[in-house]
């Protein structure tokens, strides 16, 4: 498609404030600004796509706008800040299936893309459009159907499962191959009916590759997903011939790689052993297993550790915190500990919450300067100097099973905050419940160490302002 001048200064427009958005996303502080630069990007390029090109009449134009428009503004809106997985989940699934449905319908409406070069190139990124945008589609609905606990919770595995993923990879590959040759591979099978093969064999692989990965890897799925729809995008883009579709998929492809190639390595979880190998689950407390005793205690002794014995304190913000809506009281201890000259820090892992980057948009919202949070790798060697640790509603981020060689669990070799180096540590939660991984934590029963103060994380953390305040 040779693009008129306006239309192509537009799409460069767009593609240079999507390039400058992704590039403000880095830092908390040019986030909202990213955002929006990325969004008015957007606007150019699908008022470019739509009025310039005359892609579609006005009434669907208009009918697509309000449709997705209320959609995203409805979701944006009302979807709490803990629910934010499954929604990028949700949305990526939708990008990486309109990319699969774009391939397969120009495939299909220009009988297998035509002939020469330019034909073949269509005809090789339709199949790995209709593939990656398959896998992408099917594998985001199984992983928000495991964050939102529908179903297919948890690692499910059955016998034979990677052989069955094998041979049907090789299914793609042989029908896919079929696809691009114009039926030079399987004669009785048409190219049309090869892609559509394609496609329902890669919807049965995003699902088997999904369901056996456990809880404590699902942010490094999403990634990788979003990754694929982004390569999928980019596809189609070569399908279509659209300069834009291929920059933008391009960026989403490049920067989900390289964000889940962080999270996996910052995680201690290589890739290949998150997709290729099942992890045992969590080992189960046995019914006849004695209740542990644990150190339970009021705000009034939390207050008496603070006041009396604390000079250096560092809170520990988790998904229990996000649920209850307490980062403005986790906010106001630091400020109450602050005026009675206690050093106060923030340590944030990166999975902390349901998302990346969940804790920093929570305290940040109440306040909390940016450079009081710490990430792990610069914090985790200040534990053993730090008199009391709060960890409030988090569990799986501070679990020291994760480094216990004896235990094959779902956390299993993730770096977590190493809490357990310092003079005291204060839980706020509410039971002995462990976390998303389901895997129990020592550290609860080191009576001798750490307090636990059962209680919302709110109300806990307001008490214990108030025992402060008057003590
Ligand atoms: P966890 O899920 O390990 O623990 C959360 C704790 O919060 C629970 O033990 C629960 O205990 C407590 N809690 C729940 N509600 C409240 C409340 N109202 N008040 C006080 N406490 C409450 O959270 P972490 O942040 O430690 O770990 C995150 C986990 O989520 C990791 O396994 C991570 O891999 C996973 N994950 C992370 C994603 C990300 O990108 N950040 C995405 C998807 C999953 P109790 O019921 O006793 O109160």
């Amino acid at each position: 498609m040779i693009l008129a001048a306006p239309a192509f200064i537009a799409y460069l427009a767009a593609a240079v404030l999507f390039i400058l958005g992704i590039r403000r996303l880095r830092s908390p502080e040019t986030a909202r600004s990213g955002n929006s630069i990325s969004a008015f990007g957007m606007l150019i390029a699908l008022g470019t796509t739509f009025f310039i090109n005359g892609v579609l009449s006005l009434p669907e134009i208009l009918a697509g706008i309000i449709i997705g428009g209320s959609i995203g503004a409805v979701s944006a809106q009302k979807v709490k800040m803990t629910a934010m997985p499954q929604m990028v989940a949700a949305f990526n699934g939708v990008g990486g299936g309109a990319a699969a449905l774009v391939a397969l319908s120009e495939f299909y409406r220009t009988d297998a893309l035509g002939s020469g070069n330019e034909g073949l190139v269509a005809a090789i990124t339709s199949v790995l459009s209709i593939l990656i945008g398959s896998v992408s589609f099917a594998g985001s609905v199984i992983a928000f159907s495991k964050l939102q606990e529908l179903f297919f919770t948890g690692s499910v595995s059955f016998p034979l499962q990677k052989a069955l993923n094998a041979a049907l990879a090789v299914v793609v590959i042989i029908v896919g191959a079929n696809a691009i040759s114009n039926g030079a591979f399987l004669p009785f099978l048409s190219p049309v009916a090869s892609i559509v093969i394609v496609l329902f064999v890669s919807l049965a692989l995003g699902v088997l590759l999904v369901v056996p990965i456990g809880g404590a890897d699902m942010p490094i799925v999403i990634s990788l997903l979003n990754a694929f729809t982004g390569m999928a995008a980019a596809m189609s883009g070569f399908v279509l011939a659209n300069n834009v579709l291929i920059i933008s998929g391009t960026l989403v492809g490049a920067s989900g790689t390289i964000l889940t190639r962080l999270m996996s390595s910052s995680l201690g979880r290589p890739l290949g052993k998150i997709l290729f190998a099942s992890v045992s689950g969590a080992p189960k407390k046995k019914e006849d297993e004695e209740e542990k005793p644990v150190n339970s205690v009021g705000p009034d002794d939390v207050a008496a550790l603070l006041n009396y014995e604390a000079d250096k304190v560092i809170m520990v913000p988790g998904y229990g915190l996000a649920v209850a809506q307490a980062q403005g009281a986790m906010a106001e201890l630091m400020n109450v500990l602050e005026s009675k000259g206690k050093e106060v820090k923030f340590a944030i892992h990166p999975v902390a919450g349901r998302m990346p980057g969940h804790m920093n948009v929570l305290l940040a919202e109440a306040d909390v300067p940016y450079d009081k949070l710490y990430d792990m790798e610069d914090i985790n060697d200040e534990f053993a100097e730090t008199d009391v640790v709060i960890v409030v509603g988090a569990n799986d981020v501070v679990n020291p099973a994760a480094n216990d060689p004896e235990q094959d669990s779902p956390i299993s070799g993730m770096p977590v905050l190493n809490v357990d180096q310092a003079q005291h540590v204060v839980f706020i939660k509410r039971s002995l419940s462990p976390g998303f991984a389901g895997v129990d934590n020592p550290l609860f029963y080191d009576q001798e160490k750490t307090m636990m103060l059962f209680s919302d994380a709110k109300q806990g953390l307001q008490d214990v302002i108030s025992a402060v305040k008057s003590g």
